[in-house]
């Protein structure tokens, strides 16, 4: 695990493979880091999920190297910035950004209903 935070409403837990927004009333929103292109400099970088998510479920910043024998303050890599879920209790279900992440990135979990991306005529799977 890279990095973890808590909040009353939310934990936000970031790892090689996932950054997920795990929040008390029920939702969980995942994006896949492994698929996610997003790019903080590079203008034509994917930030789709950002713009168009409705109640401003993502945010991005970058991320902190795991390696304590360098003092605190320059463990932030400036040239790294991921795309995070600090406010996944706010998501109403929308499903926009499960339908429009260009990678199939984004899967969230809705209490017992999931939207997850599929292949096909319809890119949006929703169970349960
Ligand atoms: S829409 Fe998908 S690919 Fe684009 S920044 Fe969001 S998670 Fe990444
Ligand atoms: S499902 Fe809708 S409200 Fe929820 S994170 Fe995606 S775009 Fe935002």
């Amino acid at each position: 695990m890279l990095q973890s935070s808590k909040s009353e409403f939310i934990e936000v837990i970031i790892d090689d493979a996932y950054s997920r927004g795990i929040a008390h009333n029920g939702v969980v929103v995942t994006i896949d880091r492994q698929k996610c292109n997003y790019s903080m400099y590079d203008p034509s970088g994917c930030k789709k999920c950002l713009q168009l998510c409705p109640v401003g479920v993502f945010s991005t910043r970058p991320i902190e190297k795991r390696d304590f024998s360098i003092p605190s303050k320059e463990r932030i890599d400036p040239t790294l910035w991921i795309i995070l879920a600090p406010w996944a209790d706010w998501c109403n279900g929308c499903a926009a950004c499960v339908k429009e992440c260009p990678q199939g990135a984004i899967s969230i979990r809705i209490g017992e209903k999931q939207l997850v991306p599929t292949p096909g005529p319809d890119p949006l799977g929703v169970k349960g």
